[in-house]
Parts: C-alpha cells; structure tokens; sequence
C-alpha cells in the first residue's frame, strides 16, 4: 500500500480501524502543513501531537479552537510560555526541573495543565526520559503535592527502535509496570498510558496503551528539509 496515494482520511480511518474503542489516537502533526491537519479534522480528528512548540502555537492559532494540542517532543523550560495558554497535555515531562517551570507557567495562565512523566525503557542512549529509579525517588520526596497547577495524568515512554518484535514487547511492558507501579501515588486521573508509534502501536495497545502517537501512518513521511530538526541543545 502506498500511503502517498491514500488521502489523509482513509489512513485515518485504517488506523482507528486497527484501535480498541478507549484506546486515544493522537495525530502526530510534526512538520506537516496546517491543510493537512485540516483534512484530518474534518475527517473528525481533535487530537495531534506536535514536538516544537513555536510550530504547535502557530498551527493552534490557524486552526478550530476545539482541537486538543499534545506535546510529545522534547519541551525546553523557556518555551513552555509559547503554548501554556491552550496546550491539553505534555506527554514529555522528564525531569523536575521541568515540571517546576511548567507549574511557573501553568500558574501565571491560571490554568491546571495535564502532564505524562516520560520514562525511559529503549536501549537507545540517546532516548530521553526518566530513569525509573531516580522517578521514584522524586515522586516519593511529594514535591507534586505543591504543583497546584500541575496535573500528573500518566506515563509516556518510546520502545526501542527495533524490528525485533520480542524487545519492543518487552519495552511496552516495561512501562505498563512503571504506570501500575505509580499509580497509587497520584489517584483516580492517573489514567494514561501513553505508548506506540506508527510502528509499534499494535504491540503497545497489546500491553496496555491507553494512548497511542502515531504520525508517518496517518500523514505520510515527514518532510525535514521543509522544517528541520533543531539541532542546538537547551
Ligand atoms: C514523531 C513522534 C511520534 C510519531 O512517529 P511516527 O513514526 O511518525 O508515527 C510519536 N511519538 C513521538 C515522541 C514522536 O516524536
């Protein structure tokens, strides 16, 4: 099949075809224009996924205000201000220093705004994330307890990249227990499982994703010669 000749709805909708009813399709957007985006919205999806936040307060700004805004890429502290005002979930929360910002933020909006703590599980070094260990002993030192505009909604993580269907099993796994090992300590709206990509959704939804990223699937291959990767480090 060849996704450039199927128009963005019809790879919508075989997607969400292939998805259990509560699993949550995020359309990861990244570097596609806005009409794209629109096609899918008109085809019914509210929810996208966006890495760079100047890029993601352009698109909101272009496009209908009942869209649902998921930051999923690397989130620097001094452009949490760019998309505080209206962004629904930062899946790639990984460090506190992070989260103390975007409670900054959060605050100065007067808003609560809804986060995953990403953790890292891929063999990858250069996969981002919390060290599940270090993540516990935050969570235990309760500094969430005074982030009242900071909401801890779930875990996100990215499985090695890899065909070698037994490892990314064995990732996706690894973050379910992370999630059901964290729970207790957040309550009732701990409730997200954010895992798979375009992929390796199939394996993720096995092992118990409640959300799903997927964006090559849906919107074709990215183009990174028309919006490049930023290369400079925080
Ligand atoms: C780009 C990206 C995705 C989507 O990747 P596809 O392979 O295009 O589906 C999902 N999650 C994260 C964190 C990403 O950066």
């Amino acid at each position: 099949m060849n996704i450039e000749q199927n128009s963005i709805a019809c790879q919508l909708s075989l997607v969400r075809a292939t998805l259990p009813e509560q699993v949550t399709l995020v359309a990861v957007s990244k570097t596609h224009p806005v009409e794209a985006l629109r096609e899918a919205y008109d085809a019914g999806q509210r929810i996208f996924g966006e890495s760079r936040p100047q890029e993601m307060a352009e698109k909101q700004a272009a496009l209908p205000q009942d869209i649902e805004w998921h930051m999923i890429g690397h989130l620097q502290t001094n452009k949490i201000k760019m998309i505080a005002p209206f962004v629904a979930l930062i899946h790639s929360v990984d460090s506190a220093h992070l989260a103390d910002a975007i409670q900054r933020e959060a605050a100065k909006c007067g808003r609560t705004i809804d986060v995953l703590l990403e953790i890292r599980v891929a063999a990858e070094e250069t996969k981002t994330g919390w060290n599940f260990t270090e993540l516990m002993q935050y969570v235990r030192s309760a500094p969430f307890a005074r982030m009242n505009n900071v909401r801890v909604r779930g875990v996100m993580g990215i499985a090695t990249n890899t065909t070698d269907a037994q490892v990314i099993r064995h990732d996706f796994a690894e973050l379910k227990r992370c999630f059901d090992m964290l729970r207790p300590y957040f309550g009732a709206r701990f409730d997200t499982l954010s895992m798979g990509m375009s992929h390796d959704y199939g394996y993720a939804v096995e092992c118990g994703a409640t959300m799903v990223r997927v964006g090559s699937l849906i919107f074709g291959e990215r183009d990174y010669t028309a919006r490049p990767e930023p290369v400079a480090a925080e």
